[in-house]
Parts: C-alpha cells; sequence; structure tokens
C-alpha cells in the first residue's frame, strides 16, 4: 500500500487510451482549439503491453480499479483485446461518449468489462449537437446505452449542465432513465485545461440541479473516495459530481496516465511523470512499482479545494482522461 501526503490511498488508475475523439464538446475539446490540434503520434503511445505492465506494477501499492478513457477510448484498435489482459480482479470500467457503443458493447462485456459510463448531455438533438459540436444524435448514445445493458454491463449516464447550454437536460435525462437501473450522474462544468472558456457564471451548482427535481433525497455513498453525492427519487438513483461548489480532494485516490505514457496525479495538473522512458529502458515491475510508489509519496494535490489561488497552465482533459 501507499499513501500520499494528505494520506490517500492509491486505488484507482485512468488510462487514457488515445487524445483523439470523434466529438468536439464545446466544454472539453473546442474545435477552434483541437481541429489543428497535433494529437500523439502511433509511436509516442503506449502499447497494450506496456499499460498492461504498468497496471500489474500498480497491485501492489493497492490499485483495485480500472477506467480506460480518453479522449474517446472506442476510438483505439482492439480496445476488446487489452481488456483481456488486465488482472481479472480488478473492477474494469470505461467512460465512453457512446457513440461506438452500439457496435462494441457484447465484446466489452466478453472481454471482462465490469461497467460502462455514458456521457449524454442532452436528450434533443439540437442541444445535443451545440454541446457536443457534431453531427451525431443522441439516438445513437441510447442505442449504446441499451446494448450495454443488454450485454449485461452495469451502465451510468454523465451529464455535464452548462449555463445558458442544458439546464433543461436536468429533469429530462432523470425522466428518460426511471424505472431503469440507470444511474444518471450530472456533472458540474468545470475549469479543467485552457481552452474552453470556463466562467465562474456558467456553473450550475448541485445544490441548482436539486433544486429543478422534486422530492429527492441524499443517500450514503457507497465507497470512500466515491466522487458523486449520491441522491434518491423515488427508486431513481441520482449522483451529482460537484467538484466546483463542493470538492473532494480529501479522498481523491485517482492516478492518470496519458495515452503518451505520463502519470499524473490530479485532473487539473500541470505536469506529469514520465513513465515512458523507464518502461521503455525494460525497467522491471518492481521498478516501475517503486518509481510510482515515490511519485505517489511526495502527492499533495488538492486544486479544488484551493481553486483560484493556483494560476500554473492546467493539462486538457481529453489528454489526460476525464
Ligand atoms: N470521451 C469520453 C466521454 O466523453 O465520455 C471519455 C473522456 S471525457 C474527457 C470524460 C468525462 O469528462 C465526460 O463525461 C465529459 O462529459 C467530462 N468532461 C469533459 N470536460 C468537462 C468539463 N469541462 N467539465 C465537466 N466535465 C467534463
Ligand atoms: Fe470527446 Fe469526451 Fe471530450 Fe466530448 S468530453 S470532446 S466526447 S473526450
Ligand atoms: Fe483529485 Fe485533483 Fe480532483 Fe482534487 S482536484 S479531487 S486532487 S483530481
Amino acid at each position: 500500500m501507499v499513501t500520499d501526503t494528505r494520506n490517500r490511498p492509491l486505488r484507482d488508475l485512468r488510462i487514457s487510451l488515445t487524445d483523439r475523439c470523434n466529438m468536439r464538446c464545446r466544454y472539453c475539446m473546442p474545435r477552434e482549439h483541437f481541429d489543428s490540434h497535433q494529437f500523439l503520434a502511433k509511436k509516442e503511445i503506449l502499447s497494450y503491453e506496456e499499460l498492461t505492465t504498468v497496471v500489474e506494477s500498480l497491485i501492489p501499492l493497492g490499485l483495485t480499479k480500472v477506467r480506460l478513457t480518453g479522449g474517446e477510448p472506442l476510438l483505439r484498435k482492439d480496445v476488446c483485446s487489452f481488456i483481456k489482459m488486465l488482472p481479472p480482479q480488478l473492477d474494469l470500467a470505461m467512460t465512453t461518449n457512446g457513440i461506438l457503443l452500439e457496435k462494441f458493447a457484447q465484446d466489452l462485456a466478453d472481454a471482462g468489462l465490469n461497467r460502462v459510463t455514458v456521457s449524454l448531455d442532452a436528450l434533443d438533438v439540437e442541444t445535443f449537437q451545440t454541446m457536443g459540436d457534431t453531427n451525431e444524435k443522441p439516438e445513437t448514445v441510447l442505442r449504446g446505452i441499451e446494448a450495454a445493458r443488454k450485454a449485461g454491463l452495469s451502465v451510468k449516464v454523465n451529464t455535464v449542465i452548462r449555463a445558458g447550454y442544458n439546464e433543461h437536460s436536468v429533469q429530462r435525462v432523470a425522466e428518460r432513465f426511471i424505472g431503469s437501473d440507470v444511474v444518471v450522474r450530472y456533472i458540474e462544468f468545470m475549469d479543467v485545461g485552457e481552452t474552453n472558456s470556463w466562467n465562474d457564471d456558467e456553473v450550475i451548482t448541485g445544490e441548482m440541479m436539486r433544486k429543478m427535481l422534486e422530492n429527492i433525497k441524499p443517500i450514503k455513498a457507497n465507497h470512500l473516495g466515491e466522487v458523486a453525492n449520491r441522491y434518491i427519487r423515488g427508486t431513481q438513483e441520482l449522483g451529482f459530481i460537484e467538484s466546483v461548489s463542493k470538492p473532494f480532494c480529501g479522498e481523491c485516490n485517482r492516478a492518470r496516465i496519458s495515452a503518451d505514457g505520463s502519470l499524473y496525479t490530479c485532473l487539473f495538473a500541470s505536469k506529469g511523470n514520465d513513465l515512458k522512458t523507464l518502461i521503455r529502458m525494460d525497467a522491471s515491475k518492481e521498478q516501475i512499482s517503486e518509481a510510482v510508489r515515490s511519485i505517489w509519496s511526495k502527492r499533495d494535490d488538492a486544486y479544488s479545494l484551493n481553486r483560484g489561488t493556483i494560476d500554473a497552465e492546467k493539462v486538457e482533459m481529453s489528454f489526460i482522461g476525464g
């Protein structure tokens, strides 16, 4: 086991499989910055063998959960073959925009994925296309969700709420999933990265969202380090990820690895820790484990708690993985 300077363990690794995406959400990869962006070349990206070595090296440190993300993880070739390579005792999850999910759901489940979180900001075509800056349709994502449920994956939906864009989604997305086992989680618009023109006035806080929903009651967290504040409304579970208004750094046990092999200890970090050089020097799992132990034991990150007092340039979320 390893703990950081705030006594937080390392439990959860988020792996960015690619920095590329088939959407251009205005709050994440605005087209004016990302259409001309230099994405990583294939040789810069960690192979599935290299990523598996990293994951196996982290297990002795206390790792219990891996989330595959990006960019859009389903754009990476043969993602199911990677899932099969990962230690089966881990809780294996993926965050996806759902555009390709209908095609892959059964194979993902067969490969050993346990859970999928699907991003869906609106059910009406106009808002969906405006927020995602895309020609895709919400119906495609809904078909992906259905396929994932049929394949036996446990499904959550992530809905980012941004003022002036999709406040109406608070009610509509909840209503769409009443009577199903899909948990809807609302996310406050965050000041992640440097390109999304974040502004305090565009944050709809969890508190404001809950006022838009009737008869909602808090319930206990499932486990330590859970990011969402859980509520129940009738038989439906709803979650609120209130990183701006109610920071949860105190229990943050998440590390992130970018597609090019840098380890980040905070979503709002400016710099990562290069593991790729070590891996490509044929380091043993023990050596990688020791390197991560040393990085994690010095970790002091608590960006959300100190928001407004730090002005270093932040890395983009599509690069390190959401
Ligand atoms: N492409 C995949 C997807 O959209 O699900 C995975 C990567 S994406 C970066 C992971 C999550 O981060 C998504 O649920 C997305 O909505 C969320 N996200 C991205 N930028 C955000 C922001 N500025 N504020 C809040 N959530 C954000
Ligand atoms: Fe792509 Fe996900 Fe970012 Fe949207 S939130 S641009 S789908 S990486
Ligand atoms: Fe964890 Fe950093 Fe987010 Fe705080 S700001 S919860 S330390 S990722």
